[in-house]
Parts: C-alpha cells; structure tokens; sequence
C-alpha cells in the first residue's frame, strides 16, 4: 500500500506539483511563489503594523546606553547593534566567471557575520527579545521608568533581581547563542536546549558564560518542543518561542530601517527602474521572515526577498508550496534534515511565519552543502570574508535567480528585464565571526577538498568521455537483451 502524506500518496503529491520531485531528490529548485502580489494587497492581509516595528527600533535606541556599558565593543556604534553594508566587486566578478552568473548591477553584502554580541543574525531578534522582557519586568516592579537611563540595568541591584527569572530557549545553536550571552549579562538563569547539529564550540562557550545547555540527540523541533516544556511549569521562566514570536519577528524588522539609511549614505538607489533583490537564509524562517516585512514596508513592489534553504532541509519552501506550513516536515518527505548548515537544520517551518508572509515572498530556493563549501571558500579567496556554512546561501541566489528557468520567468513576469542592469543584489550574510579559526580552517580545507574533487571529475570527463558514453551505452544494451531474454 502506498504510504499516505497529510492525506495524499507521493504520487499525488507530484501531480500537484512537479517540482515536488526535485525537492524530494535533495536536488537545488528554484521556487516561484504563485501567492506572491502586490505589497498593496499582501499588507491589507498582515495583522502587524508598522508601528510596531518602530515601537521596536525607539526600544533598542533605549537600550542603547545599557548596551554600551554592558559590551564596550557596541560603543563605537554608540550602543546600535549593527552591521556593515559593503560591495563586494571582487566576488562579482568571481560569480560570472565560475557560476557564468551574468550578474550585472551591484552585488552588496549585508554583514551580519559581524554582528556585536554574537555574531550573527540572532542577535537582532533574539537580543530584541531578551531586553523586551527584563524591560517589562523592570516595570512592572517599579524598578525603571521609559525615561530612565537605562545604562542602571548595569549593577549588581538589578543583576541580583533578574536573578530570581529565568528565560528558556530551544536552538541550533545561534539562537542559544544570543539569547544565552545577552540573558546571562542582564542576570537571569539562562537554560538553552540544543539540537543534535549545534556545534561543541557553542555550547563551550555558553556553559562559561553561566548558562545551562541542555543537549539532544534529535532536531531543532524536539529541542524547542522541551524548552516550551520546561517553562510551562514555571511562571518565572520565560519561553522564547523562535517558531511562534512576534517580538523576535519585530526585532528582526528594525534591520529594514538601518538598511535604508545605509543604502541612502552610500548613495545607492532603490526604486521602480532600481530593484532591490534580498536573498535571504532561512531556518525556522523568523529572521528571514522578519527582514522581509521590514523591507517590505520601506521599499514595497521595488524589493524582491527571496528565502534560501539548503537542500535537505528546504522546510519553508515545503509548508509555503504544500500550504500545510507548521504541519509538515521534510522528513514527511523523506528528507534527513542533514546539512552542514547548522543554523538552518530546521525539518519544520514556523506557520506564523508562512501565514504571515505567504503573498510577500517572492520565491524560495535550494542549495547543496556542497555549493555553500565552494562559496565559503570563493568569498575567503576574493574578498577575505569568512562565513559560517548557513550565511553562503544567499550569496547563491543572485545565480539561482539568473541562471535558473524559474528565476528568469521571475523576471520576466514583473517586467524586470530592462532594470537589471541597475538592481541591487542583496545577499544576507548571516552569521560567521564568532565560528573559531580552527573550524573555519577545517570548512576552508573541506572546500579545497570538494573543489579539487569536482576539478578532477572535470578533467576526467572531457578526456575520456566519448569512451564512458560508449561503456554506458554498451552496459544499457547488455539490460536490454538479458531482460528482453528473461521475458
Ligand atoms: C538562525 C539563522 C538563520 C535563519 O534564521 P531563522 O529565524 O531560523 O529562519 C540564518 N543564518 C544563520 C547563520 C542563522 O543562525
């Protein structure tokens, strides 16, 4: 009997929907969104408001004096966490003779890699997160006022009342990361509970800042599904809830704003003749996902966000073509969530997120692991930029969207042909600076590894090609006449 999927078989599956088939093979797709419209229409269909996003960005302007004491490496960007926007003409250059990308424009990179505090994207949503709470219960207990100055929050009076707190979180490991550094410098107990894919390095480092680390031996999905668990029981301690929060979603927003002046400094235009394409990593899909608003709301139709996942665990490409969003996994689908790209391990899209963005993403596609090792490496060699594994694909997608029959209809469809010479590239890079050398050393050599197999292949396949051809076309006739013989 065939196997039945959310109530349908394989079979039926892929009738619905033939690139199902590639997905499935853990092959790179290029996904076009058929919901997608225009910001108009999608925006009368979300329920959070602009408002909010600047409720969130006028917070962590509050917080900024607190930041500047409790990490001294935020005051040269006066207690703003944020991160450099910067070209990278040298890897453009890499991408059209080695990928024959074609990639005309700007290719800038968003550098969250550099991010202060924890290195990656989370630490805007989950710091944003963090400082929202100790704030309320600030408060509410009458310990702080909106018009304090909040560098106060630095002393042992309030460390030793964040004490009595505690705050929870499931991760891969960036996630844990942030909220487990910011956490435990406010003062509250800090548990992180860790999948089976987040690296020793992280959980070494949290354990000597003071936090619990819980490890597991399973997916992202179960070591959420224990941190909810844990809190339950508590009402001192906080869930923070990475496949369901608003206020991780808000912070991660406020990236918008900052873009946006940054474009505007550098004087780099964004308009009807100037698209703006955002390719954009995507795990449980919140970073992503609130990027996307944020963008969004300041650039309308003229930006394109595109969600990158990597081939084995393509989970919000799954839930948005399948609209069974948080109900499904890429395990349903015979996936193994397997990927060197720890930060998005993720089988099991946030459906808050896909609901929510359903008509304002503009497609999805895939990455192998071994793509993002060669870009890995490609980006040291160009521009000595180093990334962690997860942060590579986006720097895949200006290719993806080129080179690929879905993309090109992408840009057929919204008339983008005559305005790619002047669009923007946008690659977020998300993560990177806190991966030890000694790691990043062993991706690098894991890259040459991998380049220097596919060299060889090539090098062998056009020496001696017409001969295996020969050898496979003589092996396909030897089938046929011993089947044919057996029938
Ligand atoms: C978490 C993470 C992402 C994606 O964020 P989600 O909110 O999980 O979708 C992308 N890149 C890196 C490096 C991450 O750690």
């Amino acid at each position: 009997m065939n196997k039945m999927i959310h109530g349908k078989t394989l079979e039926e599956w892929l009738a619905m929907y033939p690139m199902l088939e590639e997905v499935i093979d853990a092959k790179e797709v290029f996904w076009n969104n058929p919901s997608y419209t225009s910001y108009q229409e999608a925006i009368q269909n979300i329920r959070i408001s602009e408002d909010e996003v600047r409720d969130a960005a006028a917070r962590l302007e509050r917080f900024a004096p607190y930041l500047m004491e409790a990490f001294p490496e935020t005051s040269k960007n006066r207690g703003v966490i944020e991160s450099p926007l910067i070209e990278v003409p040298s890897m453009h250059a890499d991408l059209n003779n080695s990928y024959k990308a074609q990639l005309t424009g700007k290719l800038l990179l968003k550098c969250d890699n550099q991010l202060a505090i924890s290195g990656s994207i989370k630490a805007r949503g989950g710091i944003y997160e963090v400082l929202k709470h100790s704030e309320t219960l600030a408060i509410e207990n009458y310990l702080l006022t909106l018009e304090d100055d909040y560098a106060m929050m630095n002393s042992d009076r309030f460390r030793e009342f964040y004490s009595q707190y505690s705050i929870a979180v499931g991760s891969t490991g960036n996630l844990g990361l942030s909220i487990g550094i910011m956490g435990a410098q406010i003062g509250f107990q800090v548990f992180v509970h860790m999948s089976a894919d987040a690296k020793q390095w992280k959980k070494d480092l949290l354990r000597d800042k003071g936090v619990t680390v819980i490890e597991y031996d399973a997916d992202y999905s179960q070591a959420v599904a224990a941190g909810r668990k844990q809190a339950e029981s508590n009402a001192k301690m906080f869930f923070i809830d990475d496949e369901n929060s608003k206020d991780l979603f808000l912070g991660y927003a406020v990236a918008a704003y900052r873009l946006q002046e940054q474009l505007k400094d550098k004087g780099y235009l964004v308009d009807h003749d100037h698209p703006l394409f955002a390719y954009l990593p995507c795990g449980v899909g919140g970073g992503p996902g609130g990027i996307a608003f944020g963008l969004k709301l300041i650039f309308g139709d003229d930006v394109h966000c595109f969600f990158a996942e990597p081939t084995h665990s393509p989970c919000m490409l799954l839930g948005l073509l399948t609209g069974l969003h948080e109900q499904v996994s890429v395990q349903d689908f015979n996936l193994d969530n397997i990927t060197a790209a720890d930060g998005l391990a993720v089988g099991r899209p946030s459906g808050f997120i896909g609901r929510t963005l359903e008509q304002m993403i503009s497609g999805v596609y895939t990455v192998t692991d071994e793509k993002l090792f060669l870009l890995l490496k490609k980006l040291v060699d160009t521009e000595n930029i180093s990334l962690e594994p997860s942060a590579l694909t986006g720097l895949a997608g200006p290719t993806m969207l080129l080179r690929s029959k879905m993309g090109q209809e992408y840009i057929a469809q919204h008339n983008l042909q005559e305005k790619m010479h002047q669009a923007i590239h946008l690659p977020w890079a998300t993560g990177g600076n806190m991966v030890p050398f000694e790691v990043m050393e062993e991706y690098y050599t894991n890259a040459s590894k991998i380049q220097r197999k596919l060299n060889f292949k090539r090098d062998d396949s056009t020496s001696d090609s017409n001969e295996k051809q020969c050898s496979v076309k003589a092996k396909y006739y030897i089938m046929v006449l011993f089947n044919g013989g057996a029938l």
